[in-house]
């Protein structure tokens, strides 16, 4: 007889062979969505129908639930793939996980239920004037009746022109406060999605103008115990663009002959190689040590998970640097993956927390800097 334990693991196992299957279909598609800068919505339908959606959804509210082993391997799989599929995913479930932990006790099972339906969700908290702090908005919301109405923009929100809801930050009283909105005319585009890299996430910028946010659709501060998709999926995006990087690396020095002899015969790849790899190594180990303190409910994981992505979106940079030195002038085509993943690869440091914000963070805790002195 197997526990409920023992059958976890083996759905999870199913789910994330489901994933691999589809991920080989969406790296043969990721440079066209990228140069047209579409949104890969096929993929994301796949993903849904594969399972996805439902194991992301803590059991509690009517998911199965998925450990954060299996989540941070499940994204970057898909990352590897393509990376703009995996942080729309990253997005759409960690501001439809959030709806639904968030107002369970006073709306009851509404976002869940929309969630599980395939609506799709969209994070709208960065704005013009919080830089990367985007947990502490600036926008203040003035009560009226039904609820509070906000004024202001919310930039960078991925797949927002495909959201049923976004979940958007506002100040109330002073206090930043989150809130459902199901966008309406009173939500508009502004369209300058023309990115260098993850441009198949069309992270728009938004206006609101004097936009409802409903006193039922409000949502309770965020808690250390919610299921923490956003930060324990942005260190997957930026190792999945990696491991592309440096499979993209080792197929091109395993075929670019030279004077002939391959170039991964040479010592300064192979040096420069080793170096990039054991370094990416490295941080896959920080970041399935940080999901394994996650699923411990060890409280060091958040920790964790700031180095494993300050680190992440190092290391990405690096190999995709090095990737273009060994890729050469023909790496630089744009015809050639190895160009892109740069491209990605810079993203993910821009992402907040950036690594100069991280980097504050974990300095400050290592020297002992407190808010006091
Ligand atoms: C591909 C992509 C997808 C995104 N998707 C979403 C999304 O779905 N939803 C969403 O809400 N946001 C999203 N963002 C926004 C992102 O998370 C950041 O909040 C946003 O990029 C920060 O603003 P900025 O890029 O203008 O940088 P700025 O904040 O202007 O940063 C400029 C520089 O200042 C540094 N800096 C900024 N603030 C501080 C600080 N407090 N301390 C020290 N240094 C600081 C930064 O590290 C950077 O080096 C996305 C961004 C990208 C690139």
């Amino acid at each position: 007889m197997t526990t409920p334990l023992a059958d976890q693991a083996a759905d999870e196992q199913q789910l994330l062979s489901r994933v691999r299957d589809l991920a080989a279909g969406f790296a043969a598609e990721a440079a066209g969505y990228d140069e047209r800068a579409e949104i890969p919505l096929e993929a994301l339908d796949a993903l849904h129908a594969a399972g996805v959606t439902r194991a992301l959804l803590p059991a509690y509210l009517g998911g199965t639930g998925l450990s954060y082993r299996a989540y941070g391997e499940l994204v970057r799989v898909v990352a590897k793939a393509d990376p703009s599929v995996a942080t729309i995913l990253t997005m759409h479930a960690g501001a439809g996980v959030a709806l639904a932990e968030l107002t369970h006790d006073t709306l009851g099972d509404f976002f869940a239920q929309e969630f599980l339906a395939g609506k799709r969700f969209a994070n709208a908290l960065s704005e013009p004037t919080s830089g990367n702090r985007f947990l502490i908005p600036q926008q203040e919301a003035l009560a009226a009746e039904g609820g509070w109405r906000l004024d202001g923009a919310k930039r960078f929100v991925s797949a927002s022109e495909i959201a049923d809801y976004l979940l958007v930050n506002a100040l109330v009283d002073g206090v930043p406060t989150f809130f459902g909105v199901a966008p309406d005319e009173s939500v508009a585009i502004i369209p300058i999605w023309d990115t260098l890299g993850l441009r198949a996430t069309r992270s728009q910028l938004l206006s609101f103008n004097q936009t409802l946010l409903r006193a039922d659709y409000r949502g309770r501060a965020l808690l250390p115990t919610d299921f923490q998709i956003i930060p324990a999926g942005l260190p997957a995006i930026s190792l999945g663009v990696a491991d592309a990087a440096l499979a993209a690396l080792a197929d091109h020095a395993a075929t670019r002959v030279i004077l002939g002899a391959p170039l991964s015969h040479q010592q300064w790849v192979q040096h420069a190689t080793a170096d990039a790899a054991v370094r990416l190594a490295a941080a896959h180990a920080l970041y399935d040590q940080a999901l394994r303190l996650a699923d411990e409910g060890n409280p060091a994981y958040f920790g964790g998970l700031i180095q494993a992505k300050y680190l992440a979106n190092k290391v990405a940079v690096d190999v995709a640097q090095l990737g273009v030195r060994v890729g050469g002038a023909s790496g630089y085509l744009k015809t050639s993956p190895i160009q892109r993943h740069l491209r990605d690869a810079e993203a993910g440091q821009l992402m907040a927390y950036s690594t100069e914000v991280l980097a504050t963070e974990i300095g400050k805790q290592v020297l002992g800097v407190t808010e006091e002195g």
